[in-house]
C-alpha cells in the first residue's frame, strides 16, 4: 500500500509519499515573509502556484527509486486556515482522479500523533505537539485521543513569531529567536502561566514586547528567557499529562519541537521521571505531506471509505473516533 499525502493547513504546501512501513518522498515548500506573519490569501495563492509542480516532483522522485503505483491520495482536511485547506483539497481531488485511486481528508494534529510511531519506537505516548497554531497535550485513552492540556488563546509558534516579528524579524521567528536565545544565558523573570493543564501565553507577549519597548532589556536576553519560560510551562503540562495517564513515553510534534532547548528540557524531564522521549527527525516534526499519507494509510486500512471531499478548518482533535489503532 501506497499513500500520496498532501499538507496545506498553513504556511507549508508539503507533498510525502509513503508505504506502510517508510517515508518514501517528502517534499514542501513553505510561505514565508520577510517582515509581518501570514496573510492567509497570500499564503493560499503561494500554495496554488506551486501545488502541481510540488506533485509532480514527488511522483518522479517516487517513481525514480521505486516500483508500484499510488493507491491513495490523503489530504489535510483540517484543522487549519481556510483558503490554504482548500488547495490541498482541490489538489488531491484532482490528483484522485487523475490517478483513478481514492481520496480521504484527514486531521492534521492526529498525524502529527501518528507520524511518531512510523519513525521511533513509541507505542503508547503522550504527544506534545507544539506548533505555529496549534499547542496541546495529547494521549490515547478509551478510543480516542483526548486532549488534556492545550493553550488557552494562542499556539506557541505564534506567540514566538508574534514577538520575533515585534522586534523585526520575519516568519518564520522561531529559529531566529532559538539563535538568539543561545547568546544569553541572562534570565529575566516572565510571567509564568499555567491553569491546571492549560498554558496561557499572551500576557507573557505583551509583557515581553513592553520590556522590549522599555530598551531596558536586550533581544538576546528576551529570547532566552522566552524560552526558558514558556517551554518550562508546556513540560509542566506534559508531565502532568504522564503522570495521570500513567503513559512512560513522551513524544514531540510540530515545528517548535526543532527546538534543540526544548527537546533537552523533554529529556530532562523524562530521564527524572524514568520514562523515554522521542522526537521524529525534523522534517516530520514540521507540517509535512509524509505524515498525512501515512495517517490515511491507518485510516484506509482500518476501513475507511471517503463520503466527501471536503474541509474542516475547525475540526479537533477529540473529535476523531479512534479506529485503527
Ligand atoms: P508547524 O505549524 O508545526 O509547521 O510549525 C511552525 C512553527 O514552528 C512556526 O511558528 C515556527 O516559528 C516554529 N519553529 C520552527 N523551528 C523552530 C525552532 N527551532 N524553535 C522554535 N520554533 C520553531
Ligand atoms: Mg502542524
Amino acid at each position: 500500500m501506497i499513500a500520496l499525502g498532501i499538507e496545506s493547513t498553513a504556511h507549508t504546501f508539503g507533498v510525502g509519499i509513503v508505504s506502510k512501513k517508510k517515508v518514501l518522498v517528502n517534499l514542501r515548500e513553505a510561505y514565508t515573509t520577510e517582515k509581518g506573519g501570514i496573510i492567509p490569501i497570500e499564503a493560499a495563492e503561494h500554495h496554488k502556484k506551486i501545488a502541481m509542480k510540488l506533485v509532480k516532483e514527488a511522483i518522479e522522485l517516487f517513481k525514480r527509486e521505486n516500483k508500484g503505483k499510488i493507491d491513495l491520495v490523503v489530504y489535510s482536511r483540517g484543522p487549519g486556515i481556510g483558503p490554504c485547506l482548500h488547495v490541498g483539497k482541490n489538489t488531491a481531488r484532482e490528483l484522485g482522479e487523475s490517478l483513478e485511486v481514492p481520496v480521504i481528508g484527514i486531521n492534521h494534529c492526529v498525524a502529527h500523533l501518528s507520524v511518531g510511531s512510523l519513525v521511533t519506537a513509541t507505542k503508547d505516548p503522550v504527544l506534545l505537539y507544539a506548533s505555529g497554531a496549534n499547542t496541546q497535550v495529547i494521549a490515547y485513552e478509551g478510543g480516542k485521543y483526548r486532549v488534556f492540556g492545550e493553550t488557552l488563546d494562542q499556539g506557541i509558534g505564534n506567540f514566538i513569531d508574534a514577538f520575533a516579528r515585534h522586534i523585526g524579524l520575519g516568519f518564520p521567528g522561531g529559529p531566529k529567536i532559538e539563535v538568539l536565545a543561545k547568546k544569553s544565558k541572562n534570565y529575566v523573570e516572565l510571567p509564568y502561566s499555567v491553569k491546571g493543564m492549560d498554558i496561557s501565553l499572551s500576557g507573557m507577549l505583551t509583557n515581553l514586547k513592553n520590556k522590549y519597548n522599555s530598551k531596558d532589556f536586550s533581544a538576546e536576553d528576551l529570547a532566552y528567557s522566552l524560552q526558558e519560560t514558556a517551554f518550562a510551562m508546556l513540560v509542566e503540562v506534559a508531565e502532568r499529562a504522564m503522570a495521570h495517564c500513567g503513559k512512560k513515553e513522551l513524544l514531540i510534534g510540530g515545528g517548535v519541537g526543532c527546538n534543540s532547548r526544548l527537546q533537552e528540557m523533554c529529556a530532562i524531564m523524562c530521564k527524572e521521571r524514568g520514562a523515554k522521549f522521542y522526537a521524529p527527525p525534523k522534517g516530520l516534526l514540521v507540517d509535512n505531506g509524509a505524515m498525512i499519507a501515512y495517517q490515511g494509510i491507518l485510516e484506509h486500512c482500518a476501513g475507511r471509505k471517503e463520503s466527501k471531499v471536503e474541509i474542516r478548518p475547525y475540526e479537533r482533535t477529540d473529535d476523531i473516533l479512534v479506529d485503527w489503532k
